[in-house]
């Protein structure tokens, strides 16, 4: 590449933007494009079911670069473009109102959109999905207190939702159709903690529930399979993603649970890369590939990108990490649990309201779970990507302290 090569970068969120960035970072001083189907340019989701619903973060505090900053690094950010077939022969991106745009090299960063309710009357007007800042205003506008709202999911956005709407003074009821919340991303005993914690707030939540359908339009109730009808103002449904792959796919690329890409980012096209929700990564760390949904892997993988586009050639390798939010607590992962043969618990999930769960596999520590325990997320964040092997016991030790376990003779 030169000064006047051309990098487009598809898709304008987090993974786009940091793709951008570390363009410029690293001095590349050709034409850095990002091309984006929403109007802001790329912003973080994670306040989105936190401080931007409760209203205690703006708009603009949500913005990974403010547009004058976009401008000073000569990032030529154009919103409300959608991009809707690459030309891979010619090395041309065709836009949905009909112009077209070169590339000498293109980033796919088109992460992920909400997976709709597939039951009849959820494109209701009062039927939210929350994903972006548009989904969130619209929410806002509805929240008052006493207002009824079901919020359908409990994985980490429906969990969030639910802990912010909740404090504003909703009555809120949380339906999650599998026997506990969070059930495909933690073991049990999280699930149950989690549970607990937001009956104790006054969260109906209510988990084997089998939706039925819903009343009204707009929307006045939701029934479940077993004749319950719970009565509501709106609803929000957080019941996963789906990677946003189609103009990948229409492009000849592989696809597998994502837009496949090696260790260094790279399509099966040389001049196209993909990073972030919408990517299928190799990761030795785990030993096999896996599509993440993280802000950590949309950061990661979007910075590996520019600097293999400049040639670099670094491998991408991590060890993913996430976090949540809800009313006071902090959970903080490391690692992906699941694979684990042996579970320890530092604290007391049931009573308190911090510990840590550790996951190991033939004894050494492959992932861990904390709430409200920064230290123990730091040290497991060092031990898991060291592969230490710990004794249970001392983990399990309150007064062992984590900082004890990290040293060598550990
Ligand atoms: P996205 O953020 O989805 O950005 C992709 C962009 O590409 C979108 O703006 C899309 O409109 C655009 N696009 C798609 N197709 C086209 C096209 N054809 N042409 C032009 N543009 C296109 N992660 C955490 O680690 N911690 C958290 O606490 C956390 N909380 C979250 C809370 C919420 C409510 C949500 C929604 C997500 C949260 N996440 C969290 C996940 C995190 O935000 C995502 O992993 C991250 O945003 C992924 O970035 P991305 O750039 O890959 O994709």
């Amino acid at each position: 590449l030169n000064v006047d090569s051309t990098v487009v970068i598809v898709g304008a969120g987090q993974a786009g933007g940091e793709a951008a960035a570390e363009l410029r970072r690293q001095g590349f001083a050709g034409r850095v494009i990002m091309l984006g189907e929403e109007t802001q340019p790329p912003y973080k989701r994670p306040p989105l079911s936190k401080a931007y619903l409760s209203g205690a973060a703006t708009q603009e505090s949500l913005y990974v670069m403010q547009p004058a900053q976009l401008d000073k690094v000569k990032i030529e950010f154009r919103g409300n473009t959608k991009v809707v077939r690459i030309d891979r022969k010619d090395k041309l991106l065709e836009l949905a109102d009909g112009s077209t745009q070169k590339y000498d090299k293109l980033v796919i960063a088109t992460g992920g959109r909400a997976r709709p309710l597939p039951l009849p009357g959820a494109d209701a007007s009062n039927v939210f999905v929350l994903r972006t800042i548009e989904d969130v205003q619209k929410i806002k506008a509805l929240c008052e207190p006493g207002k009824r709202v079901t919020i359908i999911g409990g994985g980490f956005i429906g969990l969030e939702g639910a802990a912010v709407l909740v404090k504003m003074g909703l009555k809120v009821t949380l339906l999650e159709g599998l026997p506990r919340v969070l059930a495909r991303v933690t073991v049990p005993e999280v699930s149950a903690f989690f549970e607990r914690v937001h009956r104790e707030a006054g969260v109906d939540l209510r988990t084997g529930a089998q939706l039925a359908g819903f009343e009204g339009t707009p929307v006045n109730a939701v029934t479940l399979a077993d004749g319950t009808r719970i009565e509501t103002d709106f609803v929000v449904v957080g019941i996963g993603l789906i990677p946003n792959t189609e103009l990948a796919d229409a492009a000849g690329l592989k696809i597998d649970n994502g837009i496949v890409v090696d260790q260094y980012a790279r399509t099966g096209d040389p001049d196209i890369y993909a990073a972030g929700d919408c990517t299928n990564h190799p990761s030795t760390f785990l030993g096999r590939n896996v599509r993440l949904e993280s802000v950590q892997n949309a950061m990661e993988q979007g910075r590996a990108v520019a600097r293999n586009i400049l040639g670099k050639n670094e491998p991408y390798q991590t060890v993913p990490w996430f976090w949540s939010d809800q009313y006071d607590l902090k959970l903080q992962t490391v690692g992906i649990s699941g694979a684990h043969d042996q579970i320890v618990l530092r604290g007391d999930p049931a009573t308190a309201r911090n510990f840590a769960v550790f996951y190991l596999k033939g004894g050494k520590l492959i992932a861990a779970d904390t709430v409200s325990r920064p230290q123990e997320f730091m040290f497991a964040k060092k031990l898991v990507a060291e592969g230490a092997v710990i004794d249970p016991a001392k983990l399990a030790d309150e007064s062992v302290p984590m900082k004890s376990l990290a040293t060598p003779a550990a």
